[in-house]
């Protein structure tokens, strides 16, 4: 068990942040609840994921494939707890990890997103994924180029998958400026690759502890915050 303090601590952050949150939504003519609100628990065992779950925080993204499934797979978790990837993942972990009905934001390439799709198909039932684009163009980050999505969405397996939108992150040490600039393009490339395809992109799943805000107002729908909920909780060295 994780003690009181810690636990209230948790609780504090949280509701910080639903706040930070909801005044972005205000501030950027958003609509009231149109973001939510992924808590990134990658940084904590079990117990305090299970916490942060009591908190209030129902959505919770992890991004090595293994934690997920090991925190899904203790069953401590209630039935309004959902999960989702945010991390690479490899095709021989499609498997576990689907079974846990998660949102897969990480889709970095057209194997791994066949191998959901035919994984999801042979337990009858579809995933809902986020394609990610590598939109600061830094070499070290996963996702696809923009210039192929439209490839990719033309070819889309007919069955397994959903796609809701696309998944995208600021390059390393950009400031908010260039944050605020990558997720604009990123919501711009979603609009074009909207009315192109027919697709329906609804989803943006951008901003992270730091840049949030920007994300907000370019218009995310889906915010992936970590290590702000953990501040005073953990000690990340
Ligand atoms: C860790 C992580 C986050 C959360 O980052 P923080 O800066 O700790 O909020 C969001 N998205 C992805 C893909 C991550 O790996």
């Amino acid at each position: 068990m994780i003690d009181n303090n810690l636990r209230e601590r948790l609780t504090r952050n949280w509701r910080e942040v639903v706040n930070e949150v909801r005044q972005a939504e205000a501030d950027f003519g958003r609509s009231p609840d149109s973001v939510k609100i992924i808590g990134v628990s990658k940084y904590v065992d079990t117990e305090t994921t299970l916490a942060l779950a009591e908190s209030g925080c129902h959505d919770l993204g992890e991004s090595r494939p293994q934690s997920l499934w090991q925190k899904a797979e203790t069953e401590k978790f209630s039935a309004d707890v959902h999960w989702h990837m945010i991390g690479h993942l490899q095709r021989n972990k499609v498997r576990r990890v689907i079974r846990h009905q998660c949102v897969i934001h990480s889709i970095d390439s057209r194997r791994v997103l066949a191998a959901v799709a035919e994984e999801s198909e042979s337990l009858g039932r579809s995933t809902s994924v986020l394609l990610e684009v590598n939109i600061s163009g830094d070499d070290a980050k996963t996702g696809f180029a923009p210039d192929e999505l439209t490839s990719v969405l033309h070819d889309l397996p007919i069955r397994g998958v959903t796609v809701l939108g696309l998944m995208a992150m600021a390059g390393w040490g950009t400031d908010s400026d260039d944050a605020r600039t990558q997720f604009d393009a990123t919501r711009e490339l979603r609009d074009r690759l909207q009315q192109d395809s027919g697709v329906d992109l609804r989803e943006l799943s951008m901003g992270m502890s730091g840049d949030f805000r920007e994300a907000i107002a370019a218009g995310a729908t889906m915010v992936r915050i970590g290590s702000r909920l953990f501040e005073g909780v953990v000690d990340r060295g």
